[in-house]
């Protein structure tokens, strides 16, 4: 027997088969349960309320709220619907006076199935009158919160709006809800169920595997240089995104593409609306552009044939590194994500989280994160092994969950995991490690006499120039050629070295702290921390992959 439900998938949206979970959550939804849906990018949320939307407005439910907090992406998704005959409108900011008038009047006589809001919006008085007559007249069917991560201030994109959320629940309690989002590891996931009241929702969990995605992690020499070498030996003419922390890196990194031929467009903040719109759009239409950009760009930019998503500076944790990349391939073909990552990416990012005006708990959590992240980006095993875990799933066990049968769940299926997926660069290209112990001791010995010696901290290049038995000017200023370490790491090379503090930092066996020079400007300096005596003592040995900058992945085949 055909469902209402694949009768739609068929005829509205020209599917012939539900996909993975799809057909178990809008069964749940239509039904008038809550669910909870964690699905990758790609992975077809849109449909898991979509069609519980048009199913419930057939049976006489009336109007789906959907709640997005990408503006620009409301339009879009409004006109796919009208394609397929679907009365969808949405209310916000870009409509004048009038035209929200005639969407409230049709949407009181009824006429609209799916009505797309922001968030800002639904709390406003005139809105939750509308909401409330609707009501009344029994014509709410459903609420969809799209990028439900956005009530948490855990996940990496919160935004207060949605606490207000909670409104739903309350005012409406027997109205269904469904809550989807592409991100959240366990503190997240944890986070959207308390603030969001969705207790007594099903929880359905897709495998957040991309398969077709290849993970390179490359060690930090000249970001731009080491781009360019990898789009030209692996992307020519693709599209692609770059992803850079600050705006003046953006502009770099452009111009340095633009210079060598590739067709690189910039877009930060500080461009200008009317810019970032051309350049986006442009993104969106022509073949082949790379984009260069800081995070504010991606958010809801759906083209299926991104080839690569490009770190130069290192993102602040892992959920935003899957997000970020998993802006790649959405259209199932192979794709890459590459991040170069480098000793300074480690201090940037941890000096970010010490300086925020955040309270001690949320920095710890953040700490946390970041480490997770620099444990991916330093490890010398499979990339995706390790990135499935952060967000609880064993690798080659599914990862497929649903609350109400746990015990069907793919998860507990009884499948090996394993333990590489052959399609990162770990996986491909095993890398050679070294043992980086001995050069740790010195490093963090020369930091503890230098400032024993001196009453001032310093900075790794000086740190550096005094193991390698160099004498500048600031050597001889401090009389630093005294030190018994001078010139004990004359056999190490300086990216060597960089390594070994890079990793220092990362098993958080160094820290940082903040130097204010005479002129005012501030840099920062090494410390030693509590972390530093096992190494010192020898009980902690430094691992180090040996130096990956020159090291890539064969060109893949392109006739999977
Ligand atoms: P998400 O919001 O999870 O990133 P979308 O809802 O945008 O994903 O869906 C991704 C793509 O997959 C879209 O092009 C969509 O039309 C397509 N899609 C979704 N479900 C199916 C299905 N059952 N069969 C075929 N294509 C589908
Ligand atoms: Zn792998």
């Amino acid at each position: 027997m055909t469902s209402l439900a694949h009768t739609v998938l068929q005829d509205a949206f020209g599917y012939a088969h539900f996909r993975g979970s799809q057909q178990a959550i809008v069964d749940h939804v239509i039904g008038g349960d809550d669910a909870l849906v964690l699905m990758p990018t790609g992975g077809g949320k849109s449909l898991c309320y979509q069609i519980p939307a048009i199913v419930r407005q057939q049976q006489g439910h009336g109007t789906t709220i959907v709640i997005s907090p990408l503006i620009a992406l409301m339009h879009d998704q409004v006109s796919a619907m009208h394609e397929i005959g679907v009365d969808a409108a949405f209310l916000n900011s870009t409509l004048d006076y009038d035209q929200t008038r005639d969407v409230e009047l049709q949407l009181l006589s009824g006429g609209i199935t799916l009505l797309y809001v922001a968030p800002e919006r639904l709390n406003t008085p005139r809105f939750l009158g509308l909401l409330d007559e609707l009501h009344a007249m029994g014509k709410l069917a459903l609420f969809a919160i799209d990028e439900a991560h956005c009530v948490s201030q855990w996940g990496h994109d919160f935004r207060p709006e949605y606490r207000e959320l909670t409104v739903l629940h309350q005012r409406y309690a027997g109205v269904p809800r469904i809550a989807l989002t592409a991100t959240a590891d366990a503190l997240t996931r944890a986070d959207i169920v308390e603030r969001m009241q969705l207790e007594s929702a099903r929880v359905f969990i897709s495998s957040f595997d991309r398969a077709n995605i290849r993970y390179t992690i490359v060690e930090k020499k000249d970001a731009s240089a080491q781009l360019l070498r990898f789009i030209e030996r692996e992307h020519d003419g693709d599209a692609g995104v770059v992803y850079c922390l600050s705006r003046k890196k953006v502009e770099e990194v452009a111009q340095t593409l633009c210079d060598a031929g590739v067709n690189a467009l910039p877009y930060h903040a500080g461009l200008g609306a009317e810019l970032r719109q051309k350049n986006q759009s442009r993104f969106l239409r022509e073949e082949g552009i790379v984009m260069v950009a800081t995070i504010a760009f991606g958010m809801g930019i759906n083209k299926p044939d991104v080839r690569f998503v490009a770190h130069v500076d290192m993102p602040k944790n892992i959920e935003s590194y899957y997000q970020e990349t998993g802006r790649g391939g959405r259209d199932g073909l192979p794709a890459d994500a590459w991040m170069a990552y480098g000793y300074r990416d480690v201090v940037s990012q941890r000096s970010m989280i010490d300086e925020s005006p955040a309270g001690d708990a949320f920095k710890q959590v953040m700490r946390g994160k970041l480490d997770a992240l620099l444990g991916l980006a330093e490890g010398t095993d499979c990339r995706r092994v390790r990135l499935l875990a952060y967000f609880d799933e064993v690798y080659g066990q599914g990862g497929d969950y649903d609350s109400a049968h746990p015990e069907a769940s793919a998860a507990s299926a009884e499948k090996a995991p394993r333990y590489q997926c052959g399609n990162c660069d770990n996986c491909l290209n095993p890398p050679k490690t070294w043992d980086g112990t001995d050069a740790a001791r010195k490093l963090l010995s020369t930091i503890y006499r230098a400032h024993a010696a001196s009453q001032v901290t310093f900075g790794a290049t000086h740190i550096l120039d005094i193991v390698r038995g160099k004498e500048t000017d600031k050597v001889r200023q401090f009389s630093h050629q005294q030190l018994s370490t001078f010139g004990l790491c004359q056999d190490y090379t300086e990216p060597q070295l960089r390594g070994v503090l890079r990793q220092l930092l990362a098993i958080g066996a160094l820290a940082t702290q903040k130097m204010q020079t005479e002129a005012g400007y501030s840099f920062e300096t090494l410390v030693l921390c509590d972390g530093s005596r096992a190494v010192l003592r020898g009980e902690q040995t430094v691992e180090l992959r040996e130096s990956t900058a020159e090291r890539s992945p064969s060109k893949r085949q392109r006739s999977t």
